[in-house]
């Protein structure tokens, strides 16, 4: 009965306590990967694991166990997907499976992402195996962590494993509890197929590549499926597992986690969280899917070159495949062309989007301050949702202004308790409650406009606390404002890539920061360029770049050769992220400036 046998589980953990360590230390004991072959963090290998020159994301592996019992297991290892530890990417892969194992640092102890993870593991029915991992740090204290676990967890942590996945204690521990404590998938081997997108990839020999978790039924080469959401018909030229590269099965069946291609070309048509069923023997219901998650962050995304903007959509396209949760619909910018509105469920999912469209897909890019949906209500009593500070009504015809506010969780060591209130008291946010988790720690709550957040919030609070603070938060109300549209003028022209959204009290100071940080990132050209932010009509500051004088271009000609060679290579490089605006260019850095004026 290979059903039987089969223990489908993620890790989970918050960042830094050992998550890829684990997987490492784990395919190395059921040598599914040769020492030889082990590079440090397999899992986390989307650069390193090319095949056949493109990148699949491998994150649901298949590996062999023996255990104590002379039974052979088949487990699948789910990796949370995607670079950072977001909820909405954890929930998808726990759907998944049956179980997960919680690792925490032994010497940090719970953390908000520990909570968060445990929650959503929690809500999806698994077993959860708690692992007390870095036993071998000196600082490290097992004991008080298993009584956090129980007292603020509610989890029986008795049976916790103590690990080290450095020094590989405790592995074979984890394991013979992955036997003894999840429970195996159950599912119709007969039924009709209904199989689980928790993700997918896109490879040009063999089109999109489903991941999937089976519910029930089979699914073999040959057979026509269908795309429940849409109707859409395939038929199946390959169905595997990952070990982690993509290994070809004959089959796969109800509790199985792998692989199917179906030489389905268009990437639009498969969506994460749909359900795939048999075309012939089609299921009525659908599994229930993902939750859908909003973005609430956005921002223009624009092709330095402007002929590289259908490049852009074609990479977006591939990484929303990836990534379900990304969102983008066309803008035109006046200063920056043709681009994207790009919507994000936060600060680091944005930066991971820019990164991975400059990495995997070689887009220069030019990236405009994120911005929040603000509800704008105009004279004529209609509310507008607006997530662009360009596309804001004229300030005569705007009655109100609501933004979104946040409940802000911040868990800090006590220490740092002053500093943290400090900052969210400057950041708008009012006090909400303060718990202390055990002695040494608390659990301080504000409700802060989420447009402070999206400015330098966290890097703020990461400097104020020495890196300890860490930092949650989810979106409660939306709240009337005394907000300013704030434009940017160069050379006397409106950029409008660069207006933003500020309170009313903070717009002269904004005012002011901002044109004196444009007036340092934005080189010398030859002529004079004034810089000024200006509400409405009225100019709030001003600020200007002199031009450049003469003897400083004389010093390129003559002297060392390999010194003005470097120097012209500089400026290539430099010129790659620069946005001709009028006749200034402008830098990339220019456009993300007003995040951190201080
Ligand atoms: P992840 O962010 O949860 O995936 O964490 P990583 O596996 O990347 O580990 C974060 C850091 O902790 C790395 O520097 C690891 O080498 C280190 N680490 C992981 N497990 C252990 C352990 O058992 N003991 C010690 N001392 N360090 C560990
Ligand atoms: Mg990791």
């Amino acid at each position: 009965d290979r059903q039987g046998k089969i223990r489908n589980f993620s890790i989970i953990a918050h960042i830094d306590h050992g998550k890829s360590t684990l997987a490492d230390r784990i395919l190395e004991l059921t040598e599914t990967v040769s020492k030889r072959e082990l590079q440090a963090q397999m899992l986390d290998s989307m650069d390193l694991e090319r095949e056949r020159g493109i990148t699949i994301k491998l994150n649901a592996i298949e590996l062999n166990y023996k255990a104590d019992d002379g039974e052979t297991y088949i487990f699948h290892l789910i990796d949370t997907p995607g670079h950072v530890d977001f909820s909405y990417e954890v929930s998808r892969s726990l759907a998944a499976c049956e179980g997960a194992l919680l690792v925490i640092d032994a010497a940090q102890g719970i953390e908000a992402q520990t909570l968060a993870n445990t929650y959503l593991a929690l809500d999806a029915n698994l077993e959860i195996i708690p692992v007390i991992n870095k036993i071998d740090l000196p600082s490290a204290q097992p004991d008080v962590v298993r009584q956090e676990i129980e007292d603020e967890i509610g989890l029986d942590a008795s049976e916790a494993v103590l690990a080290s996945a450095k020094a590989g204690i405790g592995i074979k521990e984890i394991l013979e509890q992955i036997v003894a404590k999840v429970p195996a998938p159950t599912g119709d081997l007969e039924g009709s197929l209904k199989a689980l997108i928790f993700d997918s990839a896109y490879d040009s020999y063999r089109g999109v590549i489903l991941q999937v978790r089976l519910k029930e039924g089979t699914v073999k080469v040959g057979d026509r499926i269908r795309l429940m959401s849409n109707g859409k018909e395939f038929d199946v030229t390959e169905v595997g597992i990952f070990n982690p590269k993509t290994v070809s099965r004959d089959i796969l069946m109800a509790g199985d986690v792998g692989y199917i291609a179906a030489s389905i070309k268009t990437v639009a048509d498969t969506r994460v969280g749909d359900t795939i069923t048999g075309a012939d023997n089609p299921a009525t219901e659908p599994l229930e899917g993902y939750k859908k998650m909003n973005p609430m962050v956005f921002a223009g995304i624009y092709p330095v070159e402007s002929n590289k903007y259908n490049e852009l959509r074609d990479a977006l396209e591939k990484l929303q495949l990836n990534d379900a949760s990304l969102q983008f619909e066309p803008e035109t910018s006046q200063a920056l062309g043709f681009g994207f509105r790009c919507g994000f469920l936060g600060l680091l999912h944005m930066d991971v989007i820019q990164e991975r469209l400059e990495r995997e897909f070689n887009m220069d890019l030019i990236m405009t301050a994120p911005s929040v949906i603000y509800h704008v209500i105009t004279t004529d009593g209609v509310t507008h949702e607006v997530a662009n500070p360009s596309e804001f009504p004229d300030p005569s015809y705007i009655e109100d202004i609501e933004e979104p506010y946040v409940k802000a969780q911040i868990m800090v060591p006590n220490d740092y308790i002053g500093a943290v209130m400090e900052l969210s008291q400057r950041k708008r946010g009012d006090f909400v409650t303060m718990d202390y988790l055990d002695s040494n720690r608390v659990n301080v709550i504000y409700h802060i406009p989420l447009n402070e957040i999206v400015f330098d919030f966290f890097d703020k609070l990461k400097s104020s606390t020495k890196g300890y603070a860490s930092f949650d938060y989810e979106i409660t109300d939306y709240q009337k404002s005394k907000l300013l549209k704030m434009d940017i003028l160069l050379n006397g022209e409106k950029v409008d890539a660069l207006s933003f959204i500020a309170h009313k009290e903070f717009a002269q100071a904004r005012g002011r920061a901002i044109v004196e940080k444009l007036r340092k990132l934005i080189p010398r050209q030859m002529f004079e360029v004034p810089i000024q932010a200006a509400v409405g009509g009225k100019i709030l500051a001003r600020a200007d770049i002199k031009a450049l004088r003469k003897n400083v271009l004389a010093k390129c000609y003559g002297g060392d050769i390999s010194r003005k060679r470097k120097l012209l290579e500089k400026q290539k490089a430099g010129k790659k992220r620069m946005k001709s605006i009028g006749n200034v260019e402008v830098p990339q850095e220019a456009f993300l400036s007003v995040l951190s004026m201080d």
